[in-house]
């Protein structure tokens, strides 16, 4: 049986390993729960055990999950999924983050459909670093210009830049995505020195990632095992 609390002890190892390799503080990393198709009690095990931050990326999943698990105290949901302008409006009324904007118009609806009473949606800027045909994700010299009429709007706070680089097991390859990720970020700071998340790394390529800036990392399956997609509801 997967046992999500030796996981999770694993991967919070992992990140501590990989920060003090890189000479960082391993408090400045956040690990994401990417809790896609996983069933409502596997977030409560981990929620148990302290995680706080979970990533979701099919929005009637996360939607139901978010209803759920609604008794759960300083639960943090993050939407990291791909984006509809039409479907916006519940994950600005139910998510706490979203990573997955690419464009503008995406950031002024959420802005604008943000509840009042709530504290600003955390955004970050998806940018296609690999330059993939099939990925979501701006291009890199879209980041400044799109960063900054973000960081404009009402109702949302843009705090930094996310990827998911093209796959590969080749570290020097990882290393070398991610590395353009954090020039593209420091830049960004430069100009809007609030930010403070660079969101990159999976289970797979995440000690590249720290290696590189990261300060949210994504993880699904080193947390909670193999998914299997054919249980998907929707
Ligand atoms: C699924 C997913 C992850 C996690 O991937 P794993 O390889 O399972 O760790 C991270 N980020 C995004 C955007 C995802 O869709």
């Amino acid at each position: 049986m997967f046992c999500i609390k030796d996981s999770l002890n694993k991967v919070q190892q992992q990140i501590t390993d990989a920060a003090h390799a890189a000479q960082r503080d391993a408090a400045e990393i956040t690990l994401l729960a990417v809790s896609k198709t996983r069933p409502q009690e596997a977030l409560r095990t981990a929620y148990e055990q302290g995680q706080r931050h979970f990533g979701e990326n099919y929005l009637q999943e996360g939607l139901d999950k978010v209803e759920a698990l609604a008794d759960l105290q300083d639960i943090c949901w993050h939407f990291i999924g791909p984006l509809q302008s039409n479907k916006t409006r519940p994950v600005a009324e139910h998510f706490d983050w979203v990573h997955s904007v690419d464009r503008l118009k995406i950031a002024r609806r959420l802005s604008e459909q943000r509840p009042e009473g709530k504290a600003p949606l955390n955004l970050c800027l998806q940018v296609n670093i690999s330059r993939e045909e099939s990925k979501a994700g701006c291009l890199p010299e879209e980041v400044a210009t799109l960063a900054r009429e973000i960081d404009a709007l009402p109702g949302v706070t843009l705090r930094g830049l996310m990827a998911i680089p093209k796959a590969t097991d080749d570290a020097a390859e990882q290393r070398d995505a991610f590395a353009q990720m954090q020039t593209l970020f420091n830049t960004l700071k430069a100009e809007l020195p609030s930010l403070d998340t660079l969101s990159m790394g999976m289970s797979g390529d995440m000690a590249a990632a720290i290696a590189e800036g990261a300060t949210i990392v994504r993880i699904g399956t080193a947390v909670f095992g193999p998914r299997d997609y054919s249980k998907k509801q929707n």
